[in-house]
Parts: structure tokens; C-alpha cells; sequence
């Protein structure tokens, strides 16, 4: 699950207490059925019979395979990094060893392309104050991924709401400025980092506004302990796909920041924005000290990939159409340490897709459906949907011929009686039939209450757009996101096997097998509803 780049207002979102979750009980009549309603005029009575090979699902083995995909000795599966390969060439010895045929490149598990990164150059760039070089990522920290280069006095600004002090052209130096509570994320890195960068971003934009040529913030004592994780992951740069689909353009959240970053929208040259530590505040209050800012970008290209393999359907006539299931196998890798560990493992996310995945070919192989079944992890995910721009863009099979994406991320947490399932309603929604039989599924197999709210278009996270079925239902391809949603633990080292719920694991690998099951079977391939536009 990709973490969301714009500024949006996160709340948390405890577990529901039994009231709550009697009211999430009458969620799917409430919401659900309200616009299905217009389509089907009652639910059908008798949900659809699971088919024997549903037994193969086991929670045995989806519990030793997630062990073992979200090991430490997987070390997080980076996109690009060895460590991601090193996944991937597991995933494919499963799929191996499961039956499957490959459906990769050259008759291979692997469709190979090459992610693109640009960062801040280490060693060509360089900030001096008063003569004296800083030590870049160590002493000073670039919030900003623009390259610039600025020679300019310092100004300290003691009271940053002060706007009758003159920064125009200068470099303003500030102590860090608590952010409001409800800029401050409850998921993802540490409360330290998630309280600082949201500061750093307005104090920038702030004083940037008001003409500084740069600003240099000075961590205050919560900062100081975010330094080294913004530090880490500020370098890392950012990420493109070569050859990919383009990035979902529409603003998917409106309400976030859109606007807010003074160096969008016109051609205006960068302003640097840098993150000072606390000791050094002495240093910097001197007004007037020269600060010499040469910040240099590098670009560059190395691979990720994508693995794929494929069950034949049985009908001669269906089989060249294909149920598409979807995970990625990346993760964030080895980054900052938090508690003594700097494994990210990303178990929930998504390994246990992965994994579930590899329980559904099982079932699969033992009983393919009449249409095929493809099997795509999509690399790089985390990176920003990289694979399956990609695929979408290089297709292994004609996209028309593909009549479902089910997509999974993040499975095995939460609540154990509720799931969401994203794009079952408007906007999000292009296929009430394929949500349709989804709900059926949920009936025949796992009895989950379906929490509407992450589906929605006003969800402050904007759930639907962070995972890898965007793409394909951007064009017009059936599309469906299995979620279990976000906890506390997502995009951190907690984020390890011991915390999943494996038996709710298991009833959302039945759920997404039966849903494709109906879809693999069903005589009239689910439509795409008129007229509909991803927004
Ligand atoms: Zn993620």
C-alpha cells in the first residue's frame, strides 16, 4: 500500500466497541445495497456454492509461506534492491512448484523494467555557512529534492507570525514551530517524523512566501529525534517507471493541500529547504552569516519486475479471457531504526496479498475455472504503483481480455468480522457486476460486514487510489481493492508476521478465490457499468 504523497488529515481509527460494530453490521444493507438497489432490485437468495478445491486454501500454509516472505532474512523487499529479487525469485519457486505456467518475459516467471530515481547528489552537492562546509544528511538535512544553487545572508526569525520581519532574499533561520495536531499522521515512520515533516512543510512554504532565497530550520527536541529518519529518507529521492502508464492525474483528495507547495504550478525557481539540528541553533541565530547552498540533482535507472504466471481455464470458448490477481511484492526495505529495529517488513503489506495469492493458485490448480486465472505481484508498488503502470502500459495478455483485476492490499489486521472492498461504490465503483459477485462471494464464503467508509470519496486517507488495481480500472478494466486497512503499525519495522490475524487472513484469500471463481465461471463477463469515469 502506497503511502499517500498529499497532505491529507489523518484520524485514527480505533477498533469499533460492540456498538460500533452492531452498527457496522447494518453498514452493507445501509450503504451496499442502496446503489446496487437500482441495478438488482433484491440480492439473490441463496448465496453461490464454494467449489470442493476452496479447501485447499489452508491457514497453515498461508502462515508458514508469510513467515517466511516477510522474514527478516528478506530484509523488506526494497523495489530494486536485491532484496526485492531475492523475493520475487521466491515467489516464482512457489508458483513453480504450485504448477503454474510462467507468463513473464521470454517464457519466464519475470517481466523485467527499469524504475527511475532522482535525489540529491551526496557528492556533488554542498552547503558552507560563514565558510565552513556542513556535512550533508549528517549535520544538514535537504527537505526538498530540487536542485539550487543560492548564496545568501541569514536572517534569524524569532517569532516565524512575526511578518513584519524583512526575510526577502535571505536565508531565514527558525526553530521548528509544533505543527497543528491534525497534520500530525497516526500511521506510517514514528510520531517524531510524522510531527516534524508536516512542520518543516509549512514553515517552508510560509517563509518562502514571504520572498526567502532559503529556510533553515532548527529542529526543535522532537525533531531532533526525527533527524536521522528524515535524513534517511529524505535522500532516497523519488521514483518513476520508465515506460509506464502515467500517474493518476485527478486530485483524488481535494481537501488536502492542493496549492500548498509555493514551488508547484509556475516556473519559479526552487527555494532550498533545510533541516538543521537543535545544537546548532548557537551557530545560526548570528544574523547576516553567508550561507553557500549548491544542491545537485542525479538521475538514474536500475530494475524492478514484475512476476506473473497463469492457470488455462477450461472452456476453449472462455479461455482465452483471464480473472487477474493482483498483489506487490515490495516493501520499504532496511531504513531508520525504531526500537531497535530497521527491517521493515511490510507483513501485512503485502506479503500477506502475496501469500494469499499463492493459497488461491493452489485452490486453482486443483480446479481451474473455465476462463484462466493470472497471477501478477507487482513490483515496486511502494515506489508508486511502478508494476503495474507498467503491465498496464505492456500488458501480458490483451487488456480487453481481462474481465476482473481482484486486487489485495493489506489483509490481515483489524477487526476480524470486517473488511473493506474498494470500488463497490460511486466513483470508485466500474463494474456493478463484478461488485455484485464480490458480495455474493463475502456471502458464500467469509461473512465479513463490508466497512463502506474507506470506499468513499471523501475518506481523508483516499484508501482507493494507494494500490495496484488504479491503473487498470483507470481503463476501464473491472476492478476490485480487498483490504483489511490501515493500523498503526503500517509503514514501520512493527509491521511483522506475529501481528497478523492468520484465520481472518484466511477467510480474505477465500473471499477474493471465490470472487474470482464467480468471475472465472460466469457465462456473461462482468460489464463495465455506462458511462463510468475514474474520479
Ligand atoms: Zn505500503
Amino acid at each position: 500500500m502506497l503511502v499517500a504523497e498529499i497532505a491529507v488529515v489523518i484520524r485514527d481509527y480505533p477498533q469499533p466497541d460492540p456498538k460500533m460494530r452492531r452498527f457496522l453490521r447494518l453498514l452493507p444493507a445501509l450503504l451496499l445495497s442502496a446503489p446496487l438497489g437500482a441495478q438488482s432490485a433484491k440480492p439473490s437468495i441463496a448465496p453461490p456454492k464454494p467449489p470442493a478445491a476452496i479447501k485447499a486454501i489452508r491457514e497453515s500454509d498461508i502462515k508458514r509461506d508469510l513467515y517466511a516472505l516477510a522474514s527478516d532474512d528478506m530484509r523488506g523487499r526494497e523495489a530494486g534492491t536485491i532484496d526485492e529479487m531475492r523475493a520475487s525469485m521466491w515467489l516464482a519457486e512457489e508458483m513453480r512448484k504450485i504448477g503454474l505456467a510462467p507468463k513473464g518475459d521470454m517464457g519466464s516467471w519475470f517481466q523485467w523494467w527499469n524504475m527511475r530515481r532522482s535525489r540529491i547528489s551526496t557528492t556533488s552537492s554542498s552547503v558552507k555557512l560563514a565558510g565552513r562546509p556542513l556535512t550533508l544528511w549528517t549535520d544538514i538535512t535537504p527537505a526538498t529534492n530540487a536542485a539550487v544553487d543560492v548564496l545568501a545572508p541569514t536572517i534569524f526569525v524569532s517569532n516565524i507570525s512575526d511578518t513584519t520581519v524583512d526575510v526577502r532574499g535571505k536565508i531565514a533561520v527558525a526553530s521548528l514551530v509544533a505543527p497543528s495536531p491534525a497534520a500530525i499522521r497516526s500511521t506510517t515512520n514514528t510520531h517524531e517524523y510524522n510531527y516534524t515533516r508536516p512542520a518543516i512543510t509549512a514553515m517552508g512554504n510560509a517563509l518562502t512566501r514571504r520572498g526567502a532565497a532559503g529556510v533553515i530550520i532548527v529542529a526543535d527536541s522532537i525533531a531532533e529525534i526525527a533527524f536521522d529518519g528524515v535524513a534517511k529518507i529524505q535522500s532516497r529521492g523519488t521514483y518513476d517507471v520508465i515506460g509506464g502508464v502515467p500517474r493518476f492525474t485527478r486530485n483524488p483528495n481535494p481537501a488536502g493541500a492542493a496549492g500548498a507547495n509555493p514551488n508547484a504550478g509556475a516556473a519559479r525557481t526552487p527555494v532550498p529547504v533545510l533541516l538543521a539540528h537543535r545544537a546548532a541553533l548557537a551557530d545560526l541565530r548570528t544574523d547576516g552569516q553567508p550561507v553557500d547552498i549548491r544542491l545537485r540533482t542525479e538521475t538514474f535507472e536500475y530494475p524492478s519486475v514484475n512476476i506473473i504466471g497463469e492457470i488455462r481455464g477450461t472452456d476453449p470458448k472462455l479461455r482465452d479471457e483471464y480473472v487477474l490477481f493482483s498483489s506487490h511484492q515490495d516493501h520499504d526495505g532496511v531504513r531508520y531504526t525504531v526500537n531497535g529495529d530497521s527491517i521493515w517488513n511490510g507483513a501485512d503489506d503485502n506479503a500477506s496479498t502475496s501469500v494469499a495469492l499463492l493459497a488461491i493458485a493452489r485452490a486453482w490448480k486443483k480446479q481451474p475455472s473455465k476462463r484462466s486465472a493470472l497471477f501478477v505481484f507487482h513490483g515496486a508498488e511502494e515506489r508508486g504503483l511502478l508494476g503495474s503502470r507498467y503491465h498496464v502500459a505492456h500488458p501480458v495478455v490483451p487488456l480487453e481480455k481481462i474481465v476482473a483485476v481482484l486486487n489485495g492490499d493489506m489483509l490481515g489486521r483489524n477487526h476480524p468480522d470486517t473488511a473493506a472492498l474498494m470500488g463497490s461504490q460511486p466513483p470508485h465503483r466500474n463494474s456493478t457486476a463484478l461488485v455484485q459477485m464480490a458480495i455474493d462471494a463475502n456471502r458464500a464464503t467469509s461473512k465479513f460486514v463490508i466497512d463502506s467508509l474507506w470506499d468513499r470519496p471523501t475518506h481523508p486517507e483516499g484508501w482507493y487510489f494507494r494500490s495496484d488495481h488504479v491503473p487498470y480500472a483507470e481503463r476501464s478494466v473491472p476492478s476490485l481493492f480487498f483490504s483489511s486497512n490501515l493500523h498503526p503499525d503500517y509503514h514501520t519495522p512493527r509491521d511483522e508476521p506475529k501481528t497478523i490475524d492468520y484465520p481472518k487472513l484466511t477467510r480474505m484469500t477465500q473471499w477474493m478465490y471465490m470472487t474470482g471463481w464467480l468471475a472465472g465461471n460466469v457465462a456473461q463477463r462482468p460489464g463495465i457499468d455506462p458511462g463510468f469515469v475514474l474520479r
